[in-house]
This record gives C-alpha cells, sequence and structure tokens, in this order.
C-alpha cells in the first residue's frame, strides 16, 4: 500500500476544466450560472425554473448495507459510476451531498469520493465550498438570536423559555457546547435560559433547505417551523415571530445547486447535507430535479444503510421530489460482510473467510430484499478493495444469483471509470425493467405509529415497537396539533437493522423502542428517537485536523 496516493493527491495531479465547460456540456450557458471563481458555480433561479419542463431522465440511487464504522464507499461508488456512465455514452449527472467540516476536521474524512472517483476541488467542496452551510449556520442563529431577543422585548407571545426547542448550530464537533447557559450578565444581557449548540447539518434549516422545491416553499417550511411552546404549552412559529421573510433572505443563494465535476468531467451537483438519523440523509430536492433535467442519467445517494438512507429517500424525499428511483444499487464490500458474519471490526483487514462472508450475506439479503419491496430493480456493487480474495467475491456473487439480483465487481476508486463499466451496464440494463413503484405507507391517511410499525417490522425485520411513556404523550399531542399526517424520520443506528449496534447480520425477534419524538414541522416530517443520537459530536483524541496544513504557496496538505 505504499505507493497507493491519497485522495488529495489524485486530485492535485488532475486538471479541471472551467466550469464554465461543463455547463456548456450539458446545455447551460454563462448567463444559467453564478460563478465562484473558475470551477465552482451556482445555477441560478432563473435557470432552475426555465428547466422545470424538461423531461427527467433516470434516477439512479446509490445506497449500501449496514455499513463498519469506516464507511462502505457510497459516494465513491456514486461518483464512480456516474463516471463510468458517462464513459458508457450516457448524459449523466452526480448528485450528492455537501461535506459536513465536522466529520472532516474529526474522524470520518471527507464526503468527495475517493481513489479515482472524486468530485473536485475536492479541497474547497470539503471545506468552506459555496458558503451554503455558513448561510445555514447564520439562519439558525439568527432565529435564536431573534427567539431572545423576543424574551428580552416584552415577551408578547408568552414564550415559555424553558421549553424552547431551537438550538444554535456550527460546523465544528464541539462537546462543549452541548449544553449551556446564555443571557447571564444582568438584564441588558438577555433572560438566562438553558440552550445547547448542534452541529449545522443537525439543524432543521439545513433539513428544509434539502426538501424545498422553490424559493416560496422554502418561506413556507421556515414559516413553519416550531421553536418552543408558550405558557400554556401551545406550539410556536416562525411565522408568530414574523421572521419567515428575514430567515429566507438569508438563505436565498444557498437555495441554487452547486455544480462542479469529477476527476473525469462528470458534471456533479454537490447541494445540501442533513443527518442520515434525526434527519432524512438526501441530498436537496432542488439539485436533484435539475440534475434529473438536463441528463438521461443521474446518480444520487443516501446516507448511511438502505435500512435508513433509502428508506428515508423512498418515503420523505421521492413524495417531495415526484420522481421514483428507476435503479437502486446496494453497495457491499467484503469486510462489511465478514463483520456480519462475526469478524471483529480490529480483524477485518488481515481475515480471509468465505464462510463468515457467506453467514454475513444475511444482512445484504434483508436490504435487497427492502428495496425489492418498493418494487424498483436491484443492483448490488461490491466496492472491491485491494485485499478482497476471489473466494470471497464468488460467495457473494453466488449468493446474488440465487436471488436472481445483478451483483457486478466495481474498483472505480483504484481504477476510475473503467472500474465500473460492468455496473454501469447492469444498471442502464435493470432501468429498462418495467416498474411498478409501490410506496411503503400512504402519508396521509396512516396514523404515526402504523407508519413506524410498517417500518420496524417490514424494513427492519422486527417484531414489535415499544413507546416510553413520554412518546405516548407525545402523539396524543401531535394528533391535535393535526401533525399526524406528516411522515416520520427515524434516528437509529447506522450499524445493526436493529436499534442495538452490537446486533449485526439479519437480526430477529427484537424490539424497537421509541424513546421520544422530535417534530420537525418545517422540514415536514415527525423525528422518532430510538437512542441517544448525538446531534452535536465531539472530537476524538487524535482529529484528522492533526495532519491538515497548508504550505505557503496556498497548496492544502494532509485534506486525506
Ligand atoms: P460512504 O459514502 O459509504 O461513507 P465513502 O465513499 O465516503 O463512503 O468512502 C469512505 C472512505 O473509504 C473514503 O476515504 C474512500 O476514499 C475510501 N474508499 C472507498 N472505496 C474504497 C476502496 N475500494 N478501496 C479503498 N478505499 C476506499
Amino acid at each position: 500500500m505504499g505507493n497507493v496516493k491519497t485522495d488529495i493527491q489524485i486530485a492535485q495531479e488532475n486538471d479541471m476544466l472551467p466550469i464554465i465547460d461543463i455547463a456548456n456540456q450539458i446545455g447551460l450557458k454563462q448567463a444559467d450560472l453564478n460563478l465562484y471563481g473558475n470551477y465552482k458555480a451556482k445555477i441560478n433561479w432563473d435557470a432552475v425554473d426555465k428547466l422545470r419542463d424538461n423531461k427527467s431522465g433516470k434516477l439512479v440511487l446509490v445506497t449500501a448495507i449496514s455499513p463498519t464504522p469506516a464507511g462502505e464507499g457510497k459516494s465513491t461508488v456514486t461518483v464512480g459510476l456516474g463516471d463510468a456512465l458517462t464513459k458508457a455514452g450516457q448524459r449523466t449527472m452526480i448528485a450528492l451531498r455537501e461535506p459536513s467540516m465536522g466529520p472532516t476536521m474529526g474522524m470520518k474524512g471527507g464526503a468527495a469520493g475517493g481513489g479515482y472517483a472524486q468530485v473536485q476541488p475536492m479541497e474547497e467542496i470539503n471545506l468552506h465550498f459555496t458558503g451554503d452551510f455558513h448561510a445555514i449556520t447564520s439562519a439558525n442563529n439568527a432565529l435564536a438570536a431573534f427567539i431572545d431577543n423576543h424574551l428580552q422585548q416584552g415577551n408578547e407571545l408568552d414564550i415559555d423559555e424553558r421549553r424552547i426547542t431551537w438550538k444554535r448550530v456550527m460546523d465544528i464537533n464541539d462537546r462543549a457546547l452541548r449544553n449551556i447557559i446564555v443571557g447571564l450578565g444582568g438584564p441588558t444581557n438577555g433572560v438566562p435560559r438553558e440552550d445547547g449548540f448542534d452541529i449545522t447539518v443537525a439543524s432543521e434549516i439545513m433539513a428544509i433547505l434539502c426538501l424545498a422545491t422553490s424559493i416560496a416553499d422554502l418561506k413556507e417550511r421556515i414559516g413553519n417551523i416550531v421553536f418552543g411552546y408558550d405558557r400554556q404549552r401551545r406550539p410556536l412559529t416562525v411565522r408568530d415571530l414574523k421572521m419567515e421573510g428575514a430567515l429566507t433572505l438569508i438563505l436565498k443563494d444557498a437555495l441554487e445547486p452547486n455544480l462542479v465535476q469529477t476527476l473525469y468531467h462528470t458534471p456533479a451537483l454537490v447541494h445540501g447535507g442533513p443527518f442520515a438519523n434525526i434527519a432524512h440523509g438526501c441530498n436537496s430536492v432542488i439539485a436533484t430535479q435539475t440534475a434529473l433535467k438536463l441528463a438521461d442519467y443521474v446518480v444520487t445517494e443516501a446516507g448511511f444503510g438502505a435500512d435508513l438512507g433509502a428508506e428515508k429517500f423512498l418515503d420523505i424525499k421521492v413524495p417531495v421530489l415526484g420522481k421514483t428511483p428507476d435503479v437502486i444499487v446496494i453497495v457491499a464490500t467484503i469486510r462489511s460482510l465478514k463483520m456480519h458474519g462475526g469478524i471483529k471490526v480490529a480483524d477485518l483487514k488481515n481475515t480471509t473467510d468465505p464462510s463468515a462472508v457467506k453467514r454475513g450475506f444475511s444482512n445484504l439479503k434483508k436490504h435487497i430484499e427492502n428495496m425489492q419491496r418498493y418494487h424498483v430493480p436491484v443492483v448490488v456493487a461490491i466496492n472491491a478493495f485491494t485485499q478482497d480474495t476471489k473466494e470471497e467475491v464468488a460467495v457473494v456473487e453466488a449468493e446474488c444469483e440465487r436471488l436472481g439480483v445483478s451483483c457486478q465487481v466495481t474498483d472505480v476508486w483504484g481504477q476510475g471509470p473503467e472500474g465500473g463499466l460492468k455496473l454501469a451496464e447492469a444498471v442502464v440494463k435493470a432501468s429498462e425493467n418495467k416498474q411498478d413503484y409501490t410506496p411503503l405507507y400512504e402519508c396521509s391517511n396512516t396514523i404515526i405509529e402504523e407508519k413506524i410499525s410498517r417500518i420496524v417490522k417490514e424494513i427492519y425485520g422486527g417484531e414489535e415497537v415499544l413507546y416510553t411513556p413520554k412518546a405516548r404523550q407525545q402523539l396524543k399531542q401531535f394528533t391535535k396539533n393535526g401533525w399526524d399526517k406528516l411522515p416520520v424520520c427515524m434516528a437509529k443506528t447506522q450499524y445493526s437493522l436493529s436499534d442495538d449496534p452490537k446486533k449485526l447480520g439479519r437480526p430477529q425477534g427484537f424490539t424497537i423502542t421509541i424513546r421520544e419524538f422530535v417534530p420537525k414541522i418545517g422540514a415536514g416530517f415527525i423525528v422518532a428517537m430510538t437512542g441517544d443520537i448525538l446531534t452535536m459530536p465531539g472530537l476524538p483524541k487524535q482529529p484528522a485536523a492533526l495532519n491538515m496544513d497548508v504550505l505557503e504557496d496556498g497548496t492544502v496538505t494532509g485534506l486525506f
């Protein structure tokens, strides 16, 4: 592995085309863009609006097996598959999430793909990019400031300061800010109260930006945000504060999708990045929709495993998007299959064990069945690692063949588009199948408990759902408030199909406990919390930031 180039070395050795050339490839002109230097642009509102009547291309959703802590390469395969489709002569675009600086500086690494399947300029995409996250942070914190100012200026709305649910955010992992007290220092410095910080990607504003279909819709959703309750416990909204106009204004430019390119010059829209547990974990509807109007194939991804990201893509994003996927690609790695087959994470790299792969296939099989349940064609992509053996790969191929599911070994990380040609061919073939899309639930006439029961029983394979007294109480309140018509967004561990990260493979007979609900009325979903989900992560002892530097001439080093 000594000679393997890092992601940033590969990216820096590669020449980008001017973004105007990339835009021209998809029929856009300079007047359709707001340029951010030579290599990044936003597609402006006029252009987005003009495209709305175009015919939509085919949509390919990339999802994954329940992952190992290192991730299974969804972003990498998404980018590589896009490049492979381009190489195969298809007019293709990629629609990805924007990385958060918290995990970039902390542990996970970047999220611009990897190896020879990356979007670029990766240094900028992984850091400030076009400033969307800063705009979201500012809008979120402006609301926090308006709430505190309202308390200070006489509290006409009778806000109960103990029941303000809106938190401040920033885009860095900082555990010291999880719980704080604001307003200290006497009467001129505000009303003292408990507050806290979340990471920007956990902000409801982020989820809203990713689901909004227009500026008007953005404003409507922002107006609907419930930021807390009054002393009679009635919900209070941003509309009550009359702040929806100002907050929408702060976000106006951030709502426009960002155009960049891959190493092989496939156009990519990288836009929005909500958490995949307390939010829906998909890139923006605006970006996906715009890409569909500009290309014949759009490859996009959803966070974590298919039980979380894909379920939310299908049950929360699809109804807003108005387009169902034509193909779902499930990414699996030999290492994740071995982990589900009982091999410890620390031993995965140095263990060859086809029988563990076979045992671990039970997890992948459940995800395949789940996606087939929506009646969308499924293709499995084995994201190849150098340590995989032929015997191990053969096990997955044989098991998929028994299920009648196409399975393609993919090495876009090591080989770029060449390594994804077979996958691209399988995707094009699968996309020609006739579809009979079947949602998991009809949102508006199914009660929340029934929606959760369907997700738990049909998708996770669980037996029963338990509710804490607090959750039961909330459900009653939600029905009274008319919130029971909204879809459910499950906040659950990504490591297991159950709510226990230690239950690997295909657990059965388990129960899922709903601890509490968090209403996200602006975003338009109810979050069901199944455990302690951290909305402000901490930094590890050795943060990835320790390796990062910038040279005198501005060259970035150590960014993976
Ligand atoms: P996910 O989107 O599933 O979280 P990513 O695509 O971001 O995963 O990949 C996680 C990390 O693994 C990245 O650093 C990427 O460069 C690396 N990676 C992905 N595929 C491979 C591969 N086939 N071989 C080696 N490293 C890989």
